[in-house]
């Protein structure tokens, strides 16, 4: 039995730390990313790299920090060695994560660290800096630098995974396919979406995770809302059930949905997980190198208007893009969407989950990843079978 018949207890018992982890991206790998960072900026015209906190500090420099008012970021310039901009009292827990050879540009509380950022640079000096940046901080150093946007050299690395980061995202997938199947056991008439999500939670957590990065799980009606409803919800008998979760490993995230029947769903339902199912293998399929990423987006929607959905965003059908990029990021460039032109290439890293929506009724969402190949796609996880079936 795949959905129900078990317990919370005899599920979490059954769940064994992950065996052969992949390995974390060692520093010869940092260093790659390093030089491509000075010789893409070198290109762009400008003289040193501003990157900030968040997912793209910890790619180039092994730092997680998250962003806040007060400055945090690595400055790569072209020729030179990389300085990490940091406030003097955070000295001891930046260090401790610095994975790069770098010297350190300290600030106190009552310095600008834009003006430190300043002065290492020649006055009018070109600086490529990090979009998610603050405005603020932009605007601060455009008072005495030029800025231009960093963007095309810090996603153009990013989006492309390398061999390492590849078996990192693999791992973290299939760490939450095995807790998905887990969960689906778990499930009860009147077990509450919030005992589902603890579950989840401790079995991440077990696995070997540091627990779920987000978890959503909807029953009935709940699912025709992409990102559900506020409250709990209890699970009745004959209940359409919608779970998306994920985790991290090595900061690399896991992001996956299934949705499937507990008891018996009427035929409408059916039919509509058959063409979800339809849409998501065309998009797949539909991956080529070299072709635009909005292309994928519009393989599922061509299957979803066939059925008699949509057009566009409309409903009952598809009401966002078919898929985002992923890695440290959980959303990140590029995205299969119309309108984004980036041309697809091996080891881009993308969610293939084109939702079926009918409004105020239910919701169809199978989410499954996969990485661009040479002649192709492949998937991380294999998709779901089934309505019935949801682990094969
Ligand atoms: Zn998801
Ligand atoms: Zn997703």
């Amino acid at each position: 039995m795949t959905i129900g018949g078990s317990t919370i207890a005899a599920e979490l018992a059954a769940i064994a730390p992950w065996p052969d982890r992949a390995p974390p991206i060692d520093a010869a790998e940092r260093h790659r990313r390093l030089e491509a960072a000075r010789a893409a900026t070198e290109r762009a015209g400008a003289e040193a790299l501003l990157v900030g906190a968040g997912p793209s500090l910890r790619y180039y420099t092994g730092v997680t920090w998250s962003p806040t008012e007060r400055l945090v970021a690595l400055l790569l310039p072209v020729n030179g060695r990389p300085r990490i901009v940091c406030p003097m009292f955070e000295r001891g827990s930046l260090e401790a994560e610095l994975a790069i050879d770098a010297d350190l540009l300290l600030w106190e509380e009552d310095e600008d660290p834009t003006a430190l950022v300043a002065d290492t640079l020649c006055p009018g000096a070109t600086l490529a800096v990090d979009p998610l940046l603050t405005y603020g901080t932009v605007r601060r150093l455009g008072g005495s630098l030029a800025v231009i946007d960093a963007a095309p050299i810090i996603d153009g690395a990013r989006m492309v995974k390398s061999p390492a980061e590849l078996a990192l995202i693999a791992q973290a997938m299939a760490m939450t396919l095995t807790v998905h199947a887990h969960a689906a056991r778990i499930l009860t008439p009147g077990i509450r979406a919030s005992t589902v999500r603890r579950f989840i939670d401790d079995a991440h957590r077990a696995i070997g995770a540091a627990g779920s990065t987000f978890c959503a799980v909807q029953f009935g009606r709940a699912t025709a809302f992409p990102h559900g409803l506020p409250g709990d919800q209890v699970l009745e008998e004959d209940q359409l059930v919608l779970v998306d979760t994920g985790c991290l490993v090595d900061g690399y995230h896991s992001d996956l949905t299934r949705t499937y029947a507990f008891g018996k769903v009427g035929d409408d339902i059916h039919a509509t997980w058959a063409v979800e199912q339809e849409a998501q293998a065309a998009a797949f399929a539909a991956v080529r190198p070299g072709e635009p990423a909005e292309s994928v987006d519009a393989a599922a929607r061509a299957v979803l208007v066939r059925a008699g959905l949509g057009p566009d965003y409309r409903l009952p059908g598809l009401s966002h893009r078919t898929g985002h990029g992923i890695g440290l990021a959980i959303h990140e460039p590029a995205y299969l969407v119309r309108g984004d032109r980036t041309p697809l290439a091996p080891g881009m890293c993308f969610s293939n989950e084109p939702m079926i929506v009918v409004p105020d009724r239910y919701g169809v969402r199978l989410e499954d990843h996969f990485h661009v190949t040479d002649d192709g796609a492949a998937w991380f996880t294999p998709p779901q079978p089934s309505i019935d079936r949801p682990f094969g």
